[in-house]
């Protein structure tokens, strides 16, 4: 199965693709007009300005995502969040969103969670510079909620366009908004975890695991993350980057 990244397919490879009975999931960009999951009334300032994100290069997505008011959570944020690491990177990590410590340094995953990260990564060999690490969304939600379903869609493409120019050999997604956001599913995390899924047009393998602020929490959860770090070295060791 196919994620929703691959919207961006040409009309002939989305074809081919949905002739071999691949699924295709949809841009879900457009706000829900109502109910749990819908955006915000836009201000004046709020702005859609993400449709040519997939043409831009390292430093004019950084520059864009800087000055996006595309959700309501450009208001309370400090500053934007927009990714750090390896633009070579074999592994790319996906988290949620910016917590109140990110938000006030412009980083992603530094205090407690970030450290647990940095320690999740290093068993499996890789430091934390050597891979790339980014948010579903860029800014903070206010009072550390999760991101409303049409504040992570406004998001998507930042999101889409960094692993593009990263092409990471595999993903690694850190916790339920993450992982659902990145897979376009409902799924549970626990029904996520154990198995390969694909991303983009390079259908890049993709694994999920527990985010390292519920592990902080449930610290049992560990050797089930173990498993899934070493089912990521493993694609590592066998991909090679596209
Ligand atoms: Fe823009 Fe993303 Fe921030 Fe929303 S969360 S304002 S889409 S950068």
């Amino acid at each position: 199965m196919i994620d929703r990244g691959v919207a961006l397919l040409d009309a002939r490879r989305r074809a081919l693709l949905e002739a071999m009975g691949i699924v295709i999931w949809e841009d879900r960009r457009t706000p829900a007009a109502e109910g749990p999951g819908a955006m915000p009334a836009p201000l004046a300032g709020d702005t859609a300005t993400v449709d040519d994100v997939a043409l831009l290069d390292w430093a004019a997505l950084e520059q864009r995502v800087a000055g996006c008011a595309a959700c309501a959570l450009h208001r309370a944020r400090s500053r934007t969040v927009f990714g750090v690491g390896n633009h070579a990177a074999r592994l790319l990590v996906v988290g949620e969103a910016p917590g109140a410590e990110e938000d006030r340094r412009g980083e992603p995953f530094v205090g407690r969670a970030g450290q647990l990260l940095n320690a999740m990564l290093a068993a499996i060999g890789l430091p934390r510079e050597q891979v790339y690490i980014a948010n579903i969304v860029k800014c903070r939600p206010p009072g550390n909620r999760d991101p409303l379903p049409a504040e992570a869609a406004a998001c998507s493409d930042y999101l889409a366009r960094q692993i593009a120019l990263v092409r990471p050999c595999a993903i690694l997604a850190v916790g339920r908004i993450a992982a659902q956001n990145l897979l376009g599913v409902d799924t549970p995390i626990g029904r996520l975890r154990g198995r390969p899924h694909r991303y983009g047009p390079d259908a890049l393998p993709v694994i999920v695991t527990y985010h390292p602020a519920y592990l902080l929490r449930s610290p049992d959860e560990k050797r089930k993350v173990w498993t899934d770090l070493l089912v990521a070295k493993d694609l590592l060791d066998a991909e090679t980057k596209p």
